[in-house]
């Protein structure tokens, strides 16, 4: 079988682990090639997310040691999901199949052959899925589920425990290209794509060295992408909110003109500053769920490019 794989890598400072993945999964691939699994046209594509280390000095020395690695350098800093896809987008030109994981060899590679195995069994799109979060931190895996059991809530489409640890074949990849949104969210804009998916379960390990590249302030970004880019039903639950206050507030004048008839007007000092705050607060968060996608539909009518190309270092491409 003659399938071309290219494999997937956004890198943002990862200088430290950068030889360490490098050397491992060059380990699989030619494996792979000499069995014959993967055609010798495959690659190992970094992308290159305007790092500030030497991330990208060394993916040009790996490239330029071995064709077997490929570069590609962006123009800047775009974040995770943008690089990622500059990635898939550039390799989906050069390739059958593609696989996206992480620079931290936090995604098992051995489940490599297993992904690639499915592919042969006719799947398009198969996602890695996490078997156990044993080796997350509480905090990441608490706040993981909680953020799934939301999604689910709000009707957004993901698969449970998967992150970007993905295999998509070529007409996969088309399909994806015709999603132009600039919030992107690929976990689900992946099963919009449809085609006969399926799942690989693996045991994630921990970072072996370096820093999670994304903090806490960037995951809750994330989560929030990951709501607000998909389902319009923290909308409805706005709109929900003022039916029931209304009502409610129609009840309350009857009750106040009630009391105001009885002649007992003095006391309600409770009362009013209760609603003041109470009507306070819900307003401002409903102002602030709609400025939200208000925000959306600015960056989405802007249609600006999710990423610029800097440099590609790929023998097929020249
Ligand atoms: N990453 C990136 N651009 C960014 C942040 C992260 O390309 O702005 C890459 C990073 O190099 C890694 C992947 O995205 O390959 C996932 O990041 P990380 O492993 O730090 O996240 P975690 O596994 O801690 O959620
Ligand atoms: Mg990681």
């Amino acid at each position: 079988m003659n399938t071309v794989l290219y494999l997937v890598i956004p890198c943002y400072n990862e200088e430290e682990v950068l030889h360490e993945t490098a050397r491992q999964l060059k380990e699989k691939i030619e494996i792979m090639i000499s069995k014959g699994t993967i055609s010798n046209q495959s690659r190992i594509m970094f992308v290159n997310d305007g790092s500030k280390d030497k991330t990208w000095s060394i993916i040009k020395e790996l490239h330029n040691k071995d064709s077997l690695f490929s570069g590609l350098n962006l123009s800047r800093n775009r974040g995770h999901q943008n690089a990622l896809l500059a990635g898939l987008m550039t390799a989906k030109d050069l390739s059958d199949v593609t696989i996206s994981l992480d620079a931290d060899l936090q995604d098992d590679i051995h489940v490599i052959d297993r992904f690639i195995e499915k592919y042969h069994d006719g799947y398009d799109v198969v996602y890695g899925v996490r078997s156990s979060r044993a080796k997350d931190t509480w905090f990441k895996r608490n706040t993981a589920l909680a953020f799934y059991r939301f999604q689910e809530k709000m009707g957004v489409n993901s698969v449970y425990n998967h992150a970007d640890y993905r295999l998509m074949s070529k007409r996969a990849l088309e399909a994806l290209s015709q999603f132009k949104e600039v919030n992107l969210f690929l976990r689900g804009l992946v099963p919009l794509v449809g085609f006969d998916s399926c799942i690989v379960e693996y045991e994630r390990n921990e970072r072996f060295a370096g820093e999670s590249k994304y903090p806490l302030k960037k995951m809750l970004s994330f989560a929030w992408d990951g709501i607000t880019s998909f389902s319009i039903k923290p909308i409805r639950f706005v709109t929900l909110i003022g039916i029931i206050i209304f009502v409610v507030s129609i009840l309350v004048t009857f009750y106040c003109i009630i009391r105001k008839l009885m002649g007992d007007t003095v006391d309600g000092w409770t009362f009013l500053s209760c609603s003041i705050w109470v009507l306070g607060g819900i307003q401002l968060l409903s102002i602030g769920i709609v400025g939200e996608y208000i925000g959306k539909i600015y960056s989405e009518t802007k249609a600006r490019p999710r990423y610029i190309i800097k440099e590609i270092l790929d023998e097929k491409t020249v």
